[in-house]
């Protein structure tokens, strides 16, 4: 388990964001940058002793700087670094046992529906997928046995979001814990533990690492007893990440706030821009006054960053677009520093069933955006050029 340390909590994000949990090596040089410790184990001095670090699935030191960054940044007092998001969602899922109950946002990352539903089902717990826009729903799907709520604000590609605050007051009153999957806006953007959340999960493969570069993922809590019970997973089932990523990660974080406030600013312009634009029948972005939960977005987000799906009208011009753009990469993933442009429909939610897609507004006609820090006029432009390809309004 790594504990945040106690300095790391008394600065800033953009402070904590560079220094938290590093600090330079005493030996040999006195290395600025917190040292890649490519070893599997450690000499111990006697039989008997070490200095905390016996074996890399266990321990490893860039790791224990990551985690407690990631951590800080969060505002937990715990971190766990995983191999990927979907192994840091897996290893908070193992917090359960047969029998249990869990109520998930029914919008949630597919790879999330997927583990639930094809794999841990088949290990006897029982989800329900509910509409967390409305916090009654999760209220009316309480049972006796229900331990964990797991949800995703805002979510992808439908920009829905969850009241925060809400979701851990029915939470902590009932004591059940409440999970948020953070990875779209980031520490920067919404504090879900300041809101009352007790465990964040990230994909940091997204805007964390913010690199293309990384797969990976992680797990922070305030919770000691449940810190407690993942450091033990974590080591059981050995889902970690090496640490050549963990070094990856760690570079990459010094510039998640500046990085975060030029996904924000563009995403801002271009979600506005594309809501003004004949041939875009609807923007899906939550800074945008029309959007259904603008007024909850304004109260627990802090900015709305840089996805924004748009609605294009048919699959035509959807393939028109997302094969038109020349800065816009086609690609899934999101949260480089490079722009992408995905179809879900054909891409990210193939495997859910049309008339489910249809039913939450997913169309063949949906273009998502992953608006990257490149200049937001050329943006604008790639974007335009490729609108004006699809022909007639
Ligand atoms: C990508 C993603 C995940 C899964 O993370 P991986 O690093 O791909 O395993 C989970 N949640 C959200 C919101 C994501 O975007």
């Amino acid at each position: 388990m790594t504990r945040v340390l106690p300095e790391d909590l008394d600065t800033r994000l953009a402070t904590r964001a560079v220094h938290a949990g590093q600090r330079p090596e005493e030996d040999p040089a006195g290395a600025i940058m917190t040292p890649i410790y490519q070893t599997s184990t450690y000499q111990q001095p006697a039989l008997g002793e070490h200095k905390g670090f016996e074996y890399a699935r266990t321990r490893n030191p860039t790791r224990d700087a990551l985690e407690r960054n990631l951590a800080a940044l969060e505002g937990a007092t715990h971190g766990f670094a995983f191999a990927s998001g979907m192994a840091a969602t897996d290893a908070v899922l193992r917090l359960l046992s047969s029998g249990d109950h869990v109520i998930c946002g029914d919008n949630v990352y597919g790879g999330t529906h997927r583990i639930m539903t094809m794999v841990l089902e088949r290990f006897g717990l029982d989800f329900s997928f509910v509409d967390t826009r409305d916090i009654g729903n999760v209220e009316a799907a309480l049972t006796e046995r229900t331990k964990m709520v797991f949800v995703e604000t805002p979510t992808n590609p439908m920009m829905r979001l969850t009241d925060i605050r809400a979701a851990a007051e029915l939470c902590r009153a009932r004591d059940v814990v409440l999970v948020v999957d953070n990875t779209f806006a980031t520490p920067v953007l919404q504090r879900p533990i300041e809101l009352g959340a007790e465990v964040v999960v990230h994909s940091t493969t997204k805007y964390i690492n913010g690199h293309s570069d990384v797969v990976g993922g992680a797990v922070l809590t305030t919770s000691d007893d449940l810190a407690e019970q993942l450091g033990f997973i974590q080591n059981a089932a050995g889902a970690v990440p090496g640490p050549l990523d963990c070094w990856l990660t760690l570079r990459g974080i010094k510039t998640l706030p500046v990085r975060m406030a030029q996904h924000d600013r563009s995403g801002r312009v271009i979600a506005q821009w594309a809501a003004e634009h004949p041939k875009v029948e609807r923007v899906y972005y939550p800074g945008l006054p029309d959007h259904p939960q603008h007024e909850l977005a304004c109260r627990q987000m802090s900015g709305f960053g840089g996805m924004i799906s748009l609605e294009l009208g048919s699959l035509e011009r959807a393939r028109a677009v997302a094969n038109g753009t020349r800065l816009f990469a086609l690609a899934e993933s999101l949260g480089g520093v490079e722009s992408l442009i995905g179809h879900p429909a054909s891409m990210t939610h193939a495997s859910v069933p049309k008339a489910m897609r249809e039913e939450m507004g997913l169309s063949d006609g949906l273009i998502r955006l992953s608006v990257g820090i490149e200049d937001t006029e050329d943006l604008i432009a790639d974007l335009e050029q490729a609108l004006q390809a699809t022909g007639a309004a």
